[in-house]
C-alpha cells in the first residue's frame, strides 16, 4: 500500500489495518465444511465477549441496514406498534424502515444534537403500549451517544416491550453491555468502530426476540431470525456468507480482546476529549449536547465558518480523507471520526493538519 491511499477519518468506513485486510486473503473454504463450523464457533465465542452477552450473536452478510430491517420485521407484531427514538439521520431512517415494512410507528423526536432521556421514554411508555423501543446508541450524524443503560431501566418495566439498540457506530468504541443493560437486540456493522471492511452485520439476540419472532407471520426470508437461529445452532448460516470477511473478523476480534474492551473504550474516550478540547480552543465548538458527546465521532460546529470543501481538499493533501458533514447539518458542521483502531497519535496528526489549514 505504497500508493496514494488516504487514511480514513470519516465515520465509516474507517481505516482497516493491513494485518486485518490480509486475513481476508486466506484460501477459500466451503461454508458447509468442518473448517467453516470451527470458524463460526470461534466467532461466536469472541463476539459474546465483545457484546458482553451469554446469548447468541447473529453474523450476517449485509450492512447494518439489513439487520435494522430484520429487527423491525421480526420484533413488531401486526396490530402492535414500535416507539422509535429519533434525533438524527440514522434514527430517522430506522423509523422509516419500520414503516416501509408495514409496521405502525410512533416517533419520539428530539432536536438534532440532543440526547434522549429516560424521562422522555417513560412518559411515552405510559401513554401507549409498544412491542419494541428502538434507539440508536451512537447517532453518527450528530455525534450524540444516548444513555442506553438508563433508558433500558425504564423499558424493562414493560414486559412485552423489547429493547432494540442500533450500536453501529458505538460497538467496540463506546461502552455497551448487552446482558447487564437488558438489551434484547444490539446490532452493528463491520465498517465503523469494529474497523473491518464493510459487508458484515452482527447482532446480539435475546431469547425474548426469538419468542417474539415466532409470533410474527411475515418475517420475510433473508432476515428471518428463526431461520438464522436454526443454522446458528449448527454453527452455520442459511445462505452463503462472506467467508473472507469472517476471516478478517476472526483476526480483528483476537486483537480487540487482547487490547481489552475497557481499554478500547478508554482509548476512544481519550480521543473524544482531545477532539473536543481542540474544537473549543480553536473557536469552533462542538455541536452535540454536553454530557452526551460520542467517544467515536465528534461533530464540530463550524464556528469559524471555514469552507469544508477546501478543508477536505487540504487534508487530502496531507493523506487524510475527511468528512464534510451529514444531512441537514452538512457545512454548518463537519465530523471527525476517532473510531476503530485509530490511535491518539494519528488523531494528533489530523488535528495539527487542521491547525495548519486554519493557519493557527
Ligand atoms: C452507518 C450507520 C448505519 C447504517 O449502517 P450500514 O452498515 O451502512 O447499513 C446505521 N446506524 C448508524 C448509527 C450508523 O452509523
Amino acid at each position: 500500500m505504497t500508493d496514494n491511499h488516504k487514511r480514513l477519518v470519516i465515520p465509516g468506513p474507517v481505516e482497516v489495518r493491513k494485518e486485518v485486510l490480509d486475513a481476508q486473503t486466506a484460501w477459500m473454504i466451503g461454508h458447509r465444511s468442518k473448517a467453516f463450523e470451527e470458524l463460526f464457533a470461534r466467532l461466536q465465542e469472541k463476539l459474546r465477549k465483545a457484546f458482553f452477552t451469554q446469548s447468541r450473536v447473529f453474523v450476517q452478510g449485509s450492512s447494518g441496514t439489513g439487520l435494522w430491517e430484520g429487527a423491525s420485521r421480526n420484533c413488531i407484531r401486526d396490530g402492535k406498534k414500535a416507539l422509535h427514538l429519533v434525533g438524527g439521520a440514522f434514527s430517522e431512517r430506522w423509523a422509516e424502515i419500520s414503516q416501509l415494512n408495514g409496521k405502525e410507528v410512533d416517533v419520539l423526536a428530539v432536536d438534532w444534537g440532543k440526547a434522549h432521556t429516560p424521562d422522555m421514554v417513560e412518559e411515552a411508555l405510559k401513554k401507549a403500549s409498544y412491542d419494541a423501543v428502538c434507539v440508536v446508541h451512537n447517532e453518527t450524524s450528530t455525534g450524540v451517544t444516548n444513555p442506553i443503560k438508563a433508558i433500558g431501566e425504564v423499558v424493562h418495566q414493560y414486559q412485552d416491550t423489547l429493547y432494540l439498540v442500533d450500536s453501529v457506530s458505538g460497538f467496540l468504541g463506546a461502552e455497551l453491555r448487552v446482558d447487564d443493560w437488558g438489551i434484547d437486540f444490539a446490532l452493528t456493522s463491520s465498517q465503523k468502530a469494529f474497523a473491518l471492511p464493510p459487508g458484515l452485520a452482527f447482532a446480539a439476540v435475546s431469547d425474548r426476540v426469538l419468542a417474539r419472532a415466532a409470533q410474527v407471520t411475515n418475517r420475510g426470508y433473508y432476515f428471518d431470525f428463526l431461520e438464522i437461529e436454526a443454522s446458528l445452532k449448527k454453527n452455520n448460516t442459511p445462505s452463503t456468507p462472506p467467508v473472507s470477511l469472517m476471516f478478517a473478523a476472526d483476526k480483528q476480534l483476537d486483537d480487540v480482546i487482547n487490547e481489552g474492551l475497557e481499554a478500547r473504550w478508554a482509548r476512544h474516550t481519550q480521543m473524544r476529549d482531545m477532539t473536543i478540547t481542540w474544537a473549543d480552543n480553536r473557536g469552533m465548538g462542538v455541536f452535540s449536547q454536553d454530557g452526551y458527546r460520542s467517544p467515536t465521532v465528534t461533530t464540530v460546529s463550524n464556528g469559524r465558518n471555514i469552507n469544508v470543501d477546501d478543508m477536505a481538499k487540504f487534508m487530502g493533501g496531507k493523506g487524510f480523507s475527511m468528512d464534510k458533514g451529514y444531512g441537514k447539518i452538512k457545512g454548518k458542521t463537519f465530523r471527525i471520526a476517532h473510531m476503530g483502531d485509530m490511535q491518539p497519535s494519528t488523531l494528533e496528526e489530523v488535528l495539527s493538519g487542521l491547525d495548519e489549514f486554519l493557519g493557527v
